[in-house]
């Protein structure tokens, strides 16, 4: 694959006349005001039948566990799994809203990918059939709004090793403690999936990593209201603080203590889908900046001559171009590797995520730079990807986070 197919192309154009309409019209709004982004984004999920496919990629994941489940408990050999439909796991409907969104708005991206995407595969990836059915398709659809909370004041590139939140047990029940910070969609959530350490009094580098899930009213649970950031303002990012929340083990996803079905290796996926995600979202960012950049160097007239006569600016447009090239490849990649079912591997992931956030952060700025004092003025949005694009190279695992796991991986081999 090399470019987007017709109907791609279809999907793509429609979905920039949404933001047309209902995006860039709102977006002082959004960025700057207190507007919280979910209603514009459950109206994208109805405008593009995005919410009635969740529900149908549901209802077929979910039968076919259940099939499985019953094959399994009658001892019989379980069903293979269906075929997937080909054209790279429903991509035109998933990755082409996030890069056209990116290109506008990132943070609305940010919003919506830890709740559609992170906090339904935190519980789709080890949780039990009756947990799915409960919380995930109403987190598919955005009706509710969900919350992945790992890290802490204390915990956050070594997150399980600094971990402090803890579940103790209390008869059937646990009682939740512990703070987390920088969570996206924390002040709002509906749903939370929390990440602690099954405290039994044995030494914490030793202890059990859980997690549960909470609703937004459950006693014992605040959320804080959004903090001020640098960029990344239409998704809300907030505080949660747990005194004493007592859950039962319908909570406890998985519904086991067993590390292998929930635990670290329930996380580590969860990065692992971050990862990949933050190539497109680059992408926008960097196709943005590149039109918006090859405008200007036209259009903007120094010393009698447009300056992308100067070859200095040259410079800057053709390794944008290089940029735009590459995180393209990386995202087309993807798609055809998850048409094909082949999963990536977490070296894979993270190599992908540390170039691409990489690029859209220098991208960015040189756009900035090639708009010169416009380019520090909202009004020339170059501003507002810059800020938003540097984020990339932060949440989901830093830069130096992402070299240490693939050099881990590269030395394993
Ligand atoms: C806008 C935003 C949204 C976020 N959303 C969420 C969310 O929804 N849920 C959630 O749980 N978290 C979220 N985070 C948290 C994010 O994942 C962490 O900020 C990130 O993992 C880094 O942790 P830290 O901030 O504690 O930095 P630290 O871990 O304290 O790192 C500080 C510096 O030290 C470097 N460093 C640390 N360890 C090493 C090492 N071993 N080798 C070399 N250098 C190292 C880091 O790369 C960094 O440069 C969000 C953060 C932001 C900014």
């Amino acid at each position: 694959m090399f470019e987007w197919s017709d109907e791609q192309l279809m999907v793509r154009d429609a979905v920039r006349q949404f933001i047309d309409k209902e995006i860039r019209p709102n977006l002082e709004e959004l960025e700057h005001g207190d507007t919280p982004p979910y209603d514009t984004l459950r109206k994208l999920f109805a405008t593009f039948g995005m919410d009635a496919a969740a529900r149908d990629r549901f209802a077929n994941q979910i039968a076919f566990e259940k099939q499985v489940a019953d094959a399994v408990a009658a001892g019989d050999q379980p069903p293979d799994r269906p075929k997937r439909d080909g054209d790279g796991g429903a991509s035109s409907l998933t990755i082409i809203p996030i890069i056209e969104l990116c290109r506008v708005c990132p943070g609305m991206v940010t919003a919506m990918g830890v709740s559609v995407g992170l906090t339904s595969a935190a519980i789709m990836s080890k949780g039990t059939i009756a947990q799915k059915e409960r919380w995930v398709p109403e987190l598919l659809t955005l009706e509710k709004v969900g919350a992945w909370a790992i890290t802490e004041p204390d915990s956050g590139s070594d997150a399980f090793g600094s971990m402090k939140a803890s579940a103790r047990r209390d008869g059937d029940e646990y009682l939740l403690n512990g703070s987390k910070t920088f969570i996206t969609n924390g002040p709002y959530a509906d749903t939370i999936v929390f990440i602690c350490k099954l405290d039994e009094g044995n030494p914490p580098a030793e202890r059990t990593i859980l997690s549960f899930v909470l609703e937004r009213g459950t006693a014992g649970l605040e959320q804080s209201k959004p903090l001020r950031k640098m960029g990344m303002h239409s998704s809300p990012t907030g505080e949660l603080f747990l005194t004493d929340v007592r859950v039962g083990r319908d909570r406890l996803i998985g519904e086991t203590e067993d590390v292998v079905s929930g635990g670290r290796e329930g996380a580590k996926t969860t990065f692992q889908q971050e990862r990949s995600g933050v190539a497109a979202m680059a992408l926008g960012i960097i196709q943005e900046c590149l039109e918006l950049s090859v405008a200007y160097a036209k259009d903007r007239v120094q010393f009698g001559q447009p300056i992308g006569r100067f070859q200095l600016i040259q410079d800057k447009l053709a390794r944008m171009e290089v940029a735009r090239l590459n995180v393209e490849n990386l995202v087309f990649r993807t798609v055809e590797m998850s048409a094909a079912g082949r999963p990536m591997t977490l070296a894979e992931a993270s190599a992908m995520k540390l170039y691409s956030a990489r690029a859209a952060t220098e991208v960015a700025l040189e756009a900035v730079q090639l708009f010169g004092g416009n380019g520090y003025m909202s009004e020339f949005r170059v501003e507002q990807l810059a800020r938003d694009a540097k984020v990339l190279q932060i949440y989901a695992g830093t830069d130096e986070i992402q070299i240490t796991h693939i050099a881990k991986d590269l030395l394993r081999r």
